[in-house]
């Protein structure tokens, strides 16, 4: 089979419109296209007048070596890649059962290799099963009721349960562990359509159902999941892990443990940095959410072909590099989605953003964050991006009237640093609700000022980006995790044998998508130190 890429046609071609390209690209007679199917989708919207579709095929030929030579010098026209996964172990009769800590996707991914494997992982989870879970975030959106242990950050799926769903990453991945992922992701529920989009979303509703699946997956293969088991502590002599405390006063005995806490797990930092586990600060961003009707970003990128089915809504990424030496970007951006609570501490305020499959909400948002470093922003401490973080979000937590909802502000009252008393023609969406004020009592003057640089040159690339109406909420803190927990080639964390940092919170991924795949090498790591 031969993988072809880059064929592009018009947005409205015609089913056959496909195998004919393909048959006049490779300059072969039709009959000699024996099969063909989609491997990728994408769209190309640079010029909005002519909007393409490109594919990548994978087709099978009466004569694929001859077409091969032809093409030799043609890097899009290859062999189809073999994307199939192989474990790299299995569970020995007597091998004791590793530990995963954290089932967000990272330790979801971490704990199902490893059942697949034959080692039967014990999980355990600080939060809630999902779908109690749920009810308890929507506590916070609804009631503006918080509970600290089981919320948008913290139970069944993670933090990326209640998101958009975004299933694309920036990683190398020369062994196609993403591929690895997706079709796991199918098996659980997910679309089909994953496999081929380009730029893949789930969405929350059926991230919900995906992850009860998963779960149902491991506990057949023998592994088990403990919910409401917060570890507290960890039990480290001579340099190895050798068992972990939870909150219950339960100890529990192991020497393999997948550490998947994620970002937001500032307790559980400090339980490892007291006991010397070896962490470092590391570069995050803050900034706010800003929103826009998702018309106006469609028309910007879309032009007349705005509201076409095989487009969706439009999406945007952007940045901007800053007089005073910072960046600008947007991060996680949500099309038709709405802004959320997502803090997992009483008295502080964080914002970020979420879609349903069908992104069909009023408004598009996304993060517009300002970089920032350890070395210029919190220097000293391996922790003190957290208190970085807290000290911005408590200050959100009373600028928005210290009842969880977040401070707003319309883009022309911000550019003109004036408070904003009165909504124009965008309406928030963040629940329980947007308290307008001045989004300089929660963030740095440098990102301020970088924000205000950056707004006009992004209203230049899309129309209205600046309109003065468009809403930004804060603070937006949680853009990735403030620390590294390093590890060695051997993926165990530098000074600690048997303790293995994975995902997001450990520094080693930054999304759904990346920290799955991290679950998956970490877990081939503790596979083959088990299997010996
Ligand atoms: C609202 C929102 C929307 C998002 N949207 C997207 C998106 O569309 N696409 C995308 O790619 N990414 C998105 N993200 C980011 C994505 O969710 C994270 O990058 C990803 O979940 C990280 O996975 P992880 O497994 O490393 O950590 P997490 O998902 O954070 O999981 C860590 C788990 O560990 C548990 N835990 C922590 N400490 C302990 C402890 N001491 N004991 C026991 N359990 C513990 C937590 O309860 C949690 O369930 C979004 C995040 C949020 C909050």
């Amino acid at each position: 089979m031969l993988r072809i890429s880059e064929i592009k046609l018009p947005l409205d071609h015609p089913a056959e419109a496909l195998p004919a390209a393909i048959v006049a690209r490779l300059g072969i007679a039709p009959t000699d296209l024996l099969s063909w199917e989609v491997a990728r989708r994408a769209n190309d919207a640079r010029r909005k007048s002519a909007i393409l579709m490109v594919y990548s095929v994978d087709v099978t030929l009466a004569d694929e070596a001859s077409v091969l030579a032809r093409f030799a010098d043609d890097s899009h026209v290859r062999p189809t890649p073999d994307t199939g996964y192989r474990f790299v172990a299995t569970a020995p009769a007597d091998a004791p059962r590793p530990v995963v800590i954290g089932a967000g996707p990272c330790g979801l991914f971490a704990g199902l290799i490893l059942a697949q494997m034959g080692f039967r992982p014990i999980i355990l989870e600080r939060g809630k099963v999902v779908r109690e879970r749920t009810k308890d975030t929507w506590g916070l959106w609804r009631r503006s009721v918080l509970n600290p242990e089981s919320n948008v950050q913290f139970g069944e799926g993670g933090a990326g349960t209640f998101s958009d769903g975004k299933l694309y990453s920036q990683i190398k991945d020369p062994r196609f562990l993403g591929r690895k992922v997706l079709t796991e992701f199918v098996k659980a529920g997910a679309p089909e359509e994953i496999l081929t989009e380009a730029h893949p979303h789930i969405g929350t509703f059926r991230l919900v159902s995906m992850v009860e699946n998963m779960r149902a997956t491991v506990e057949e293969l023998g592994g088990e999941y403990r919910f409401e088991q917060r570890v507290v502590d960890f039990d480290i002599r001579d340099g190895r892990l050798r068992g972990l405390h939870l909150h219950n006063g339960d100890y529990l005995e192991t020497g393999h443990v997948v550490l998947a806490i994620g970002h937001s797990s500032r307790d559980t930092f400090h339980a490892l940095h007291d006991r010397g586990v070896h962490i470092e600060a590391k570069p995050f961003s803050i900034g706010v959410r800003i929103e826009h009707p998702q018309s106006w970003i469609d028309r910007a990128r879309f032009g007349q072909c705005a509201g076409h089915p095989d487009l969706g809504a439009a999406a945007y990424a952007l940045s901007h590099h800053c007089a005073n030496g910072r960046s600008v970007y947007s991060f996680c951006m949500c099309p038709g989605g709405r802004v959320v609570a997502a803090t997992s501490e009483e008295g502080r305020v964080v914002t970020n953003g979420m879609s349903q499959y069908s992104r069909k909400e009023f408004n598009a948002n996304s993060g517009l964050v300002v970089g920032i470093d350890p070395e210029r922003d919190y220097p000293g401490h391996p922790l003190a991006g957290i208190a970085l973080q807290r000290h911005w979000e408590e200050r959100a937590f009373v600028a928005g009237g210290s009842s969880y909802e977040a401070p707003g502000q319309l883009v022309g009252d911000f550019l003109a640093r004036r408070p904003s008393s009165a909504l124009g023609a965008v309406t928030p969406s963040y629940k329980p609700g947007v308290h307008l004020t001045d989004l300089s009592l929660c963030l740095p003057d440098f990102a301020i000022d970088a924000l205000c640089e950056a707004l006009p040159v992004f209203g230049r690339q899309i129309a209205r980006y600046d309109d003065p109406d468009a809403i930004m909420t804060g603070v937006e803190t949680r853009t990735s995790s403030p620390i590294r927990i390093t590890r060695g080639k051997d993926f165990q964390s530098l000074n600690v044998a048997g303790l293995f940092p994975a995902g997001e919170g450990a520094g080693y991924a930054g999304g759904i998508l990346s920290a799955a795949v991290d679950g998956i090498k970490v877990a081939e790591a503790v596979a083959l130190s088990l299997a010996g």
